[in-house]
């Protein structure tokens, strides 16, 4: 018998299993049914175990175009029964028997499929098309198709995944280079993406666009830089050097190229974070940046990178902010270098009304109208939702106001707003968390305690929050651990601050 004509009318595993079966089905009928209900067993047990989900993982322009070419299969050859055309074209052997028995246990094999399998599947799928198109793996799809068609099943999944290898191989190992003069620094080439032997040539290519004699900064945004391809640029350094030139190796995602040179080669990929230098201090990067080093001033070289890398992903945000501001939180916290606000809060432009001051510190109502002005503005006009206290381990103010020690000037003016604070601290010293506490940072997290009750001075905060419309939140940062916690205002409590947002 044809296998053929009845996997087509079913799904991927059985068609597979039916195909095993098809040498054994030429010996007669037991073994054809056989062959059926055994197909339908793993149709159940695919359907049953969800490991057709799993065969999706494989390749759907592989899964789907099997199906079709499975599919055409079928159409061609009961047109070719039918018709009983001649046998000029004989794609597939000649049915041992008749087209009433293809029918027969075609009909049987697709009520077995029918209890379960894979789910979703169809043999021609506009949709599936579609989205095969728009992943760009119309080409897989085709020609594990035309495989099925004209050399069979197993034919057409090995095209079809061959084809699915060189379009993963050309995705995976694809990368962009960009030569340009740059006004500073002489000529900067560009390199993103993973650089490996398949994209030496280009490179070099590319390459031969920097004029000889020129001091060069080579920038490789990559996550994979294969020996070929290490070889390849050190060896262009070393000629352009040698012609007069520069070249200064500036990497920006991970250190590919510095380890080749150390012989310490990574094997795998490193996944780029994108945040490498938006997180990191100016003397993580600015000491070894070819397009920093030099510049005395780290704010000029600051807001270089920014304008290089970052201004680009922030500027879509910032458009939209460009003519109002709508942020839900006020966020008050302390002056610390080491606390930046909307890197603990994974927050964006608009997201944060922020007033910093030494101590995050918020006097009482007609005290301060630095603050007075900031609450009244975040409440009454922005009408935020929540306003946020935020301490931190280490204060400066907060050992400062333990030392004992007198302080002069406008420092020491200010810093007796933590009195109230200092009182609070005393008062609570008996608190069970109190005891395994440093003394600074137990008052760090009474100030934000007592911050809170401060901000209740505030005619529009308490009316705010009589009205349910506004909350206030004191949370406080461990820099070490670069923690954020909730302040529990009743002991004191570092607490999770997750655990009080689900219970709020
Ligand atoms: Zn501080």
């Amino acid at each position: 018998m044809d296998t053929r004509s009845v996997i087509t009318r079913l799904e991927l595993p059985l068609a597979v299993v039916i195909l095993a079966a098809g040498l054994s089905a030429q010996h007669g009928w037991a073994i054809a049914g056989a062959a059926v209900v055994l197909a339908a067993g793993v149709r159940l047990a695919v359907g049953a175990t969800r490991l057709g989900n799993r065969a999706l993982a494989l390749s759907p322009a592989v899964v789907h175009g099997t199906l079709t070419g499975a599919a055409a299969t079928v159409i061609l050859d009961q047109l070719h029964s039918l018709l009983g055309l001649p046998t000029v074209i004989q794609l597939w052997p000649t049915p041992h028997v008749g087209f009433r028995h293809t029918l027969v246990v075609g009909a049987v094999a697709v009520l077995a499929g029918l209890f379960g399998g894979l789910r979703g599947l169809r043999l021609i799928d506009v949709a599936h098309l579609r989205s095969l198109w728009r992943h760009h793996e119309i080409v897989t799809y085709l020609a594990t198709a035309a495989g099925v068609v004209v050399g069979g099943l197993v034919t057409g999944v090995a095209l079809g995944l061959l084809s699915a290898v060189c379009v993963a191989v050309y995705r995976l190992t694809h990368c962009t280079v960009l030569v340009e003069p740059c006004p500073d620094t002489g000529w900067r080439v560009t390199v993103r993406g993973t650089l490996v032997f398949l994209g030496v040539g280009r490179l070099l290519r590319e390459l031969r666009n920097v004029p000889p004699g020129a001091a060069v900064t080579l920038e490789l945004h990559v996550d994979l830089l294969d020996h070929a391809a290490f070889e390849a640029l050190r060896r262009w350094r070393t000629e352009h050097e040698a012609g007069g030139g520069r070249v200064a190796v500036e990497e920006v995602h991970d250190s590919w190229y510095q380890r080749a040179g150390a012989r310490h080669p990574r094997l795998r990929k490193t996944l780029p974070t994108g945040s490498g230098r938006l997180f990191a201090p100016w003397g993580a990067w600015q000491q070894c940046a070819p397009s920093a080093v030099g510049a005395r001033d780290p704010i000029a070289a600051g807001v270089r990178e920014f304008e290089r890398r970052g201004a680009a992903l922030v500027r879509p945000y910032l458009e939209d902010l460009a003519g109002v501001q709508r942020p839900g939180q006020f966020f008050i916290t302390c002056a610390d270098s080491r606390l930046v606000p909307n890197v603990i809060t994974a927050s964006g432009p608009g997201d944060l009304f922020c007033v910093r001051n030494v101590g995050n510190l918020v006097p009482r109502n007609g005290f301060d109208p630095s603050i007075g002005a900031a609450v009244e503005f975040a409440v009454g006009l922005l009408g935020v939702s929540t306003i946020v206290v935020c301490g931190h381990s280490d204060c400066g103010a907060m050992k400062a106001t333990l030392s004992g020690k007198r302080i002069e000037g406008q420092l020491g003016s200010w810093l007796r707003h933590v009195e109230p604070s200092v009182r609070l601290f005393r008062e609570t010293r008996a608190w069970p968390e109190s005891a395994s506490t440093k003394g600074h940072e137990w008052l760090g997290r009474m100030n934000v305690i007592q911050q809170l009750t401060h901000l209740r001075t505030y005619p529009a905060v308490a009316e705010a929050v009589a009205a349910g419309r506004l909350r206030l939140l004191g949370l406080y940062f461990d820099i070490g651990a670069a923690r954020v916690w909730r302040v529990d205002p009743d002991t004191g409590e570092l607490v999770d601050l997750e655990r009080h947002v689900r219970a709020a």
